[in-house]
């Protein structure tokens, strides 16, 4: 049976939980058990697909097209497991299924409450994964202990433990242990309230994890053991890494995490290191050198908003044993001032909604284009290296997708870009989004086989518009290389130039399916071309 480990987090929010969790995914994968992740959600949206980037950073979408948070991003990075739509669960979506099973009529007329019909429906969808056959399911609950939305969680997650066995269930515990600079003193009280408020749910943390900005001593590690009842052993540190978040699985290794682990759960495995991590961590740590790379998006203030875009950019790097300097460039300042662009190696255009800052985009791309600097397009990014061409080397003035001219009620003159059924020649209905996994078959001799080192390919996909069919044929006449199309719909998935270094822009995201101990193909092409622009 599977076994479950259960994370929470206390005292506040952004101590990387998911980080952490994936972390421990990791340690468990390495010492040879099959894990699946899953994250709670306690916020009411049904799914995070219509959340604001503002208010939740990047929806991450997996490869059977769930639009979910950006912690199943770390879970595939650290993990290299894929996830699904099973592996995000929300409050809203849970409320949402209760519901309509009550309308139905399923419930017999029943009162309906919190508990047994919320906690029940949680750990039925928690449950699922135990057809999958893991060895053990890795959950964390986001919030934190003491969330008026979290406590149904917390009260199905205690259930869950009951209902599996001692033997089959840990909680694992993440805290922060503050340092107060006025009285130079580490503070354990916030951890002992937010174990307190746990046990008053019932759940006994069998492994505290002390997120600190600095080093604790014996004493603090005694004291925070005694009281919250967590034997010393099982009280670790994760004091702030210096370099990278990828430093965190060897962090918790050293500490012995997966031992613990290991030992609650009964299993036996040979001890192994983590060798390709610690490689990683070795090249992170002493780069050959630095590379700027300019991502030119709408959301260039936000953190999270293009996280795995560079997160995968890193990678790229580290293929290369270089680091990667990003230099974030609001679109709309590009249209004003496009020589922000002189300072940068290479230039992404990430996805995205809504036309602000498309002109600055479009500009951008011209730039790449002109000027021999590597470009790789994601999605909206390709749509605007498709548009600049049409524009300017097609000679199709006011190219557009109709995505944004319809927004202003104008009819795009050249629709280079539009829903698939505006297109003449393709039946199928369209206007609703391309979600998940779609497959690409990529033409021999181009950048882009070059980087898959295969003919076929698959990538996740999130939009609704396609490159206009009916304007390939003149595209490519131009000099546009459509380098990769769908083999089921027929639509262009990717692109590039031929007299340029490196310009290449794909309908996907495959930012979504980079892992720092593997790199992507095409991130790694792309930093490798900005590399060698910059020498
Ligand atoms: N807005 C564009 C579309 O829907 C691009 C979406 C994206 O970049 N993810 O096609």
């Amino acid at each position: 049976m599977a076994k479950y480990l259960i994370v929470t987090g206390g005292v506040v929010s952004s101590l990387g939980k998911g980080i952490t969790a994936a972390s421990i995914g990791r340690l468990l994968i390495n010492r040879g058990l099959s894990i699946r992740m899953l994250k709670l959600d306690p916020y009411l949206n049904v799914d995070p697909g219509t959340m604001s980037p503002y208010q939740h950073g990047e929806v991450y979408v997996t490869d059977d097209g769930a639009e979910t948070d950006l912690d199943l991003g770390h879970y595939e990075r650290y993990t290299g497991q894929p996830t699904s739509q099973r592996s995000n669960i929300t409050a809203g979506r849970i409320y949402w299924d209760v519901l309509h099973k009550e309308r139905k009529g399923d419930y017999l007329g029943g009162t309906v409450q919190m508990i047994p019909h919320i906690s029940n429906e949680i750990k039925a969808k928690i449950r699922r994964l135990e057809e999958e056959n893991p060895d053990v399911i890795v959950i964390e609950l986001g919030g934190t202990v003491g969330d008026i939305e979290g406590l149904i969680f917390l009260e199905a997650l205690r259930q869950l433990g009951t209902d599996v066995g001692r033997d089959n269930s840990m909680y694992i515990h993440l805290t922060y242990v503050p340092y107060i600079k006025a009285a130079k003193e580490v503070k354990t009280k916030p951890t002992q309230q937010s174990v307190a408020k746990l046990r008053e749910i019932g759940i006994m943390p069998h492994i505290l994890v002390c997120r600190t900005e600095v080093d604790l001593t014996e004493e603090h590690l005694e004291k925070l053991s005694m009281f919250c009842n967590v034997p010393r052993s099982c009280v670790i540190v994760e004091k702030d890494v210096e370099t990278s978040i990828y430093e965190i699985p060897l962090v918790l290794a050293e500490q012995g995490v997966d031992e613990l682990i290991l030992n609650h759960f009964r299993i036996a495995k040979p001890t192994k290191p983590l060798k390709d991590w610690q490689k990683l961590v070795s090249v992170i740590k002493n780069p050959k050198g630095t590379v700027k790379i300019g991502v030119v998006g709408k959301y260039s203030e936000l953190q999270d908003a293009y996280k795995s875009v560079y997160e995968a950019l890193y990678h790229g790097g580290y293929a290369a044993e270089y680091k990667v300097d990003i230099v974030k460039i609001a679109a709309e300042d590009i249209e004003t001032n496009p020589d922000i662009l002189k300072t940068v190696a290479g230039i992404l255009i990430p996805g995205g909604f809504g036309s602000r800052g498309m002109e600055g985009k479009i500009r951008a791309a011209q730039y790449a284009r002109e000027n021999n600097i590597p470009f790789l397009g994601i999605c909206l990014g390709l749509q605007c290296a498709v548009i600049e061409f049409a524009r300017n080397v097609c000679g199709l003035a006011n190219a557009h997708t109709t995505e944004f001219d319809e927004e202003r009620g104008i009819k795009t003159e050249h629709p280079v870009v539009c829903l698939l059924e505006e297109q003449r020649t393709v039946t199928e209905k369209g206007g609703t989004m391309r979600l998940g996994a779609c497959p690409c078959v990529l033409e021999k001799d181009t950048k882009a086989f070059s980087a898959y080192g295969e003919k076929k390919i698959s990538e996740r996909h999130r939009h609704r518009y396609e490159v206009n069919n009916n304007y390939r044929e003149q595209l490519e006449k131009n000099g546009l290389i459509v380098s990769g199309t769908n083999p089921e719909i027929g639509v262009v998935e990717m692109i590039e130039l031929a007299d340029h270094p490196w310009f290449v822009a794909t309908q996907a995201h495959p930012e979504l399916k980079s892992q720092p101990v593997l790199p992507h193909p095409l991130f790694r092409d792309f930093v490798a071309a900005s590399i060698q622009n910059s020498l």
